[in-house]
């Protein structure tokens, strides 16, 4: 018997799938990023299934790609050569919504926004809201721990997983954390799974943090600004001067224009960057007037304030699709760096000169809040990867991000495409630290490879 038909019997019928025209449309994620050729694809239903993928897989020494709904910008869903990509899309139970405890216990394939909308039926929501969140599972969400427009208030993904049930590279089922809002028996290795990208373990069910929703839908701000770097020293003010946002975005001329020419949102001619702002909670109009003060002080040429929800949800509804109006400008690397918010008006600067120097078409949107950029790099649809001069403004960006205090990657996690840059971040120990913890849960070296470590 052939290594797969061993797999296709461990499996009910039709879960193992080879044909390469369905198997390629597995393999890749939202990059640019060649993926290699899987060997199959496995739909999995059950824990089970997982665990006799990992059974087999261990034996048999192939690679595992853990695959949610494939919407990642790093390059970590992408298939390696031979590999078994072990898509979880189909486990999507909500098995259990706790108003009275305010949690859920969720599987992995669980689409984000439809977690959200279970929990606003109880008058709770699910926080963590990537602008992906009506196409990205749980799971992915969990493996990169995502972050999103509500993180400014309510935390990343990290901040709302309280357990997690992982099925271990060799089949074994671990069970981490708690259902309580409190726990600190053992390492937090809730912690150590969120952000693994899959090269730990792969998660098969979560106990998740719901919150109270805000009784009012919040009104949203837009402030117009004539220079970027003005509308960054906003956000760097409201920050500085105390201001609760529940959500705080930031879009560039580039990104409305893309916005414009596909919506057309009615954008004019002198507007250089747009802040997109809310408050939730009782003082929720208060803080709004105080950041519209400050959005004027900081050279705000236009403010306007949502006079119903409608309006309200269609403003945050441009800004969710900033990212799939700037992928029709050409082939898109994205970039993820956090800087500290005070340092936002000066990494804009840097930006904006390294796009010039290197001739590159950058556009930018931001959580800005959370001083989280997406500086997005443009280059010719019929170039299979970057040329150098992105490569080389990339790289500047990066360096630009580290030396203000920064972090490479804010929510889309390593991958493959941030690798080559790992060790300007992270010093020889973290990497020999990261490399035990990677032997000790996958000492064959079969989830994931390549991948964020
Ligand atoms: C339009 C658009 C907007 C986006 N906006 C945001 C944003 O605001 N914030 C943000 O953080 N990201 C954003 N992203 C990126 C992406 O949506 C997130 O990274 C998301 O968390 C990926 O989820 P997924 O289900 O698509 O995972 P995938 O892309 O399938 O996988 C991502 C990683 O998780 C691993 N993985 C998936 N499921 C499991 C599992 N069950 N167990 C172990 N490992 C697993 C994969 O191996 C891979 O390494 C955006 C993407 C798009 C296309």
């Amino acid at each position: 018997m052939t290594a797969i038909a061993e797999l296709a019997a461990a499996l009910a019928p039709g879960k193992v799938l080879t044909d390469p025209d369905v198997t390629d449309s597995y393999a890749r994620d939202r990059t640019f990023l060649e993926p290699g050729k899987p060997l199959a694809v496995v739909l999995a239903e059950t824990r089970d299934d997982v665990v006799a993928v990992l059974r087999w897989a261990t034996g048999h020494r192939v690679p595992v790609v853990p695959r949610g709904a494939g919407t990642g910008l790093a390059g970590g869903a992408t298939a390696v050569d031979g590999c078994v990509v072990l898509a979880l899309h189909k486990m999507k139970a909500i098995r259990e919504l706790s108003p009275a405890d305010e949690i859920a216990v969720v599987e992995p394939g669980v689409i984000t926004a439809d977690l959200d909308r279970a929990a606003r039926e109880h008058g709770l929501m699910y926080a963590p809201d990537p602008s992906s969140y009506e196409i990205s599972t749980i799971g992915g969400n969990l493996a990169t721990n995502a972050g999103g427009l509500r993180c400014v208030k309510y935390g990343v993904t990290r901040d709302s997983a309280l357990g997690l049930e992982v099925v271990l590279a060799d089949g074994r089922i671990l069970n981490t954390g708690r259902r309580t809002m409190k726990g600190v028996t053992g390492y937090d290795l809730t912690g150590l799974f969120v952000g693994s990208e899959g090269t730990l373990g792969v998660i098969t069910a979560a106990t998740v943090r719901l919150r109270r929703a805000p009784s009012v839908y919040p009104a949203t701000i837009a402030a117009e600004f004539t220079s970027l770097r003005d509308a960054a020293a906003a956000v760097a003010a409201i920050i500085a001067a105390g201001c609760q946002p529940s959500l705080l975005e930031m879009l560039d001329r580039a990104t409305l224009k893309a916005l414009d020419d596909w919506k057309n949102i009615g954008l004019e001619a002198s507007t250089q960057a747009m802040l997109i702002a809310q408050a939730d909670g009782a003082d929720g109009p208060a803080v709004s007037e105080r950041m519209s003060e400050l959005c004027t002080a900081n050279g705000a040429s236009f403010v306007a304030v949502s006079s119903s929800q409608q309006e309200a949800e269609e403003l945050i509804g441009i800004r969710r699709m900033g990212f799939q109006a700037v992928e029709r400008l050409g082939k898109c690397l994205v970039e993820d760096v956090c800087v500290p918010r005070s340092a936002l008006p000066y990494m804009i600067e840097k930006i904006e000169a390294i796009a010039v120097r290197h001739e590159v078409t950058i556009t930018t949107a931001a959580h800005a809040g959370d001083g989280n950029l997406h500086p997005v790099f443009i280059f010719d649809q019929d170039l299979a990867e970057p040329p150098p001069n992105v490569w080389a403004a990339a790289d500047e960006v990066f360096r630009e991000a580290l030396e203000m205090g920064g972090t490479l990657t804010g929510e889309h996690g390593v991958g493959l495409l941030k690798r080559r840059w790992l060790s300007m971040e992270a010093g020889p120990v973290s990497a020999e630290v990261h490399l035990g913890i990677k032997q000790l849960f996958d000492p064959l070296g079969i989830l994931n490879p390549g991948k964020a470590v």
